[in-house]
């Protein structure tokens, strides 16, 4: 695997780059209210301009049904324009235009110039050849830095590669597959499970079951597991066809060395909303019709007593409905805490992508964590100890 940096800077000097970045940023209306993927993706762009190399820019965001959809990347040219010299930023309003090409061709070195959303046209999602041949005429170089996107096979990221010589990872794409590929397992080590669905993370609990130490499972998939040991856990979330799973998983771990915390206690509401009367219930007290949101107290001083022993974790799943402000505290207490451990390095942590990067960075966290991930799929499918096909096939170049 090669990255930008070991493109001989002769060769970056003067050359047009074409970043793959992943500028699929959660939107209100036309305003970014998260800039956590933008900020990932500027050391690939800000080393171009170093190197004096005539940068484009193509993402892709959301997923537009057509043309016509407010998903137009023309926000986060807006973004660019503040971050760096607004005269050097440049924006086409469509990809693969004679127009927006020429614009590329004639860029001066340390421009910038970005393309608008890729998935305006079928052939980004069909991973088209012709598609991507028409991307190709952007640039002389390569770069793929959009791992949140490397879980898929999609033409600026696969059939892309066939119409470059040089190509590389970026700064960024380098970075996640270091934190999350190959884990190392010599230290104390537990992993943190959370959000709706066992089946979702199924093949994290596989791949770690008997080799962490711990396992602490939250959120709402944690009621199957609590379901399963015929605990009564009202109108709760489960799901039906993982019960079988979860009732072997509990019984498999007994024997292993990964012992496996589940909640005590939890949130309970009547219904999911932001205004519901809530009260904390022992797993044991549940009625028919409570519905548990967020853990209780008593499980959270439970999974923090086992975690201050800890010197790795990784974290992959809310601990309730984070989202509404009610049910949010047993994800922010947890975030606090592995924060302060880990900005006194007596903790690795690690996120993964999606739900929990989301709940770490809005609580202004995120950066004593080691590692947060821009990448929800692609993450997750990491640290299930699978491979990314994509990556897996990159020849890398000279
Ligand atoms: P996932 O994509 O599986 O990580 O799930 C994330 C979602 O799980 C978030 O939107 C949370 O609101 C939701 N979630 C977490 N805990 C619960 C719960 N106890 N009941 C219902 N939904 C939950």
């Amino acid at each position: 695997m090669k990255t930008i940096k070991k493109i001989n800077q002769t060769n970056l000097r003067g050359k047009s780059v074409l970043i793959r970045a992943d500028f699929n940023v959660p939107m209100i209306g036309k305003e970014i209210s998260s800039d956590f993927r933008l900020k990932a993706s500027m050391e690939t762009i800000k080393y171009c301009i170093k190197e004096k190399a005539k940068i484009i820019i193509m993402s892709h965001l959301g997923r537009p049904k057509s043309k016509k959809s407010n998903l137009s990347l023309y926000p986060i040219y807006l973004y660019l324009k503040k971050y760096f010299d607004k005269n050097n930023v440049i924006f086409s309003e469509d990809c693969i235009s004679k127009k927006s090409i020429n614009i590329s061709k004639n860029l001066n070195p340390k421009e910038i110039h970005l393309l608008e959303n890729l998935r305006f046209h079928s052939g980004e999602l069909n991973n088209s050849d012709t598609f991507a041949f028409k991307l190709s005429q952007h640039a002389e170089i390569y770069v793929n830095d959009a791992f949140g996107t490397s879980h898929r096979s999609h033409a600026s990221n696969s059939s892309i590669l066939n119409f470059f010589k040089k190509k590389c990872f970026g700064f960024l794409m380098d970075k996640e597959l270091n934190y999350l590929t190959n884990i190392k397992l010599n230290k104390k080590f537990g992993v943190i499970l959370g959000g709706a669905k066992v089946s979702t993370k199924l093949g994290m609990i596989n791949h770690f079951l008997d080799k962490a130490d711990s396992i602490f499972i939250g959120g709402g998939m944690s009621f199957t597991f609590l379901k399963s040991m015929n605990k009564k856990i009202g109108n709760s979330l489960f799901e039906k066809k993982m019960l079988g799973i979860a009732k072997e998983i509990l019984e498999k771990s007994i024997n292993t060395k990964t012992k496996i915390f589940l909640p005590e206690d939890f949130v309970c509401a009547k219904e999911i909303s932001s205004s519901s009367n809530i009260e904390e219930k022992s797993i044991n007290n549940f009625a028919q019709d409570d519905i548990g949101l967020d853990i209780g107290s008593k499980t959270i001083d439970l999974f923090l007593n086992e975690i201050k022993s800890l010197e790795k974790i990784i974290w992959n799943g809310p601990m309730g409905v984070f989202e509404i402000d009610l049910y949010k505290n047993g994800t922010a207490k947890l975030a606090e805490t592995i924060s302060q451990l880990s900005s006194i390095n007596n903790l690795t942590s690690i996120v993964g992508g999606g739900d929990t990067a989301s709940a770490i960075i809005e609580l202004g966290l995120s950066s004593n964590f080691k590692h947060v991930s821009t990448g929800g799929g692609a993450s997750l499918k990491l640290l299930s100890g699978e491979k990314l096909e994509l990556i897996q096939s990159w020849g890398g170049n000279d």
